[in-house]
């Protein structure tokens, strides 16, 4: 089973894809994660990708297709996976589309998040990240706060804000970048019968956790 999370930053598709993951065992692939990941190890590839990330630009295609290949290979992802910020362009989805061909699968559900802008940038102001790379889960501290402030709940490490979310200019670069070359996405998917879109928003009382619980039950049938 692969499902790929679309949708704009802070819509809530990693706490969604994390939900979904535990439920169903399925790993969560997040492109932003491993970047992440590689650049507090300060590997040759979190050096290459921090310049991008840290603008809020597109890592390229040479070294994420490449990363997401691999990780499609590992043991844990036979039987699916959720990914989490991967494809973003068309050009990432064809690639996908033909890394899983040679593997004798497809993509089969894609979860398609909107929520208003004003809702994006408050939330990306105030999203809040576990420091623990084995635990990573995401806070807010309006909607979502942890118990202590500035401490993760789960692990009892340092929470941070993410340097892309505290910069306005990067954020707003990231809002361009979606809706130029990450929305088209949304029609390439919907062609193939396998796009659902959910509103995730404070203004219907509909948030990620409530998508999540949906999503669990659905796959669960
Ligand atoms: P995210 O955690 O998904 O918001 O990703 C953080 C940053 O990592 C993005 O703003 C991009 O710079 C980079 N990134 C993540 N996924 C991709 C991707 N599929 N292609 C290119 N860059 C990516």
């Amino acid at each position: 089973m692969i499902i790929i999370m679309l949708g704009a930053q802070g819509t809530g598709k990693g706490t969604i894809a994390g939900l979904v993951s535990k439920e169903t065992g399925f790993p969560q692939v997040s492109t932003g994660d491993i970047f992440r990941k590689n650049i507090s190890e300060k590997t040759e590839l979190g050096i290459k990708a921090d310049e991008y990330i840290s603008s809020g630009n597109l890592v390229p295609d040479e070294i994420t297709v490449p990363m997401v290949k691999d990780r499609l290979t590992w043991e844990d992802a036979v039987n699916g996976v959720i990914l989490d910020g991967f494809p973003r362009t068309i050009e990432q989805a064809e690639k996908l589309d033909e890394m899983l061909k040679e593997m004798g699968k497809k993509v089969d559900l894609v979860i398609n998040l909107v929520t208003p802008r004003e809702e994006i940038i408050d939330r990306m102001l105030t999203r809040r990240v576990c420091t623990n790379q084995e635990c990573k889960t995401i806070y807010n501290i309006k909607l979502n706060p942890p118990k202590v402030e500035g401490i993760c709940d789960k692990c009892g490490s340092k929470l941070k804000q993410r340097e892309d979310d505290s910069d306005s200019e990067a954020i707003n670069r990231r809002l361009e970048i979606y809706e130029e070359k990450t929305s088209p996405l949304v029609e390439y998917y919907d062609k193939k019968g396998i796009l659902k879109t959910e509103k995730v928003s404070l203004e219907i009382n509909r948030m990620g956790v409530d998508v999540a619980n949906d999503l669990i039950k659905m796959l669960q049938k």
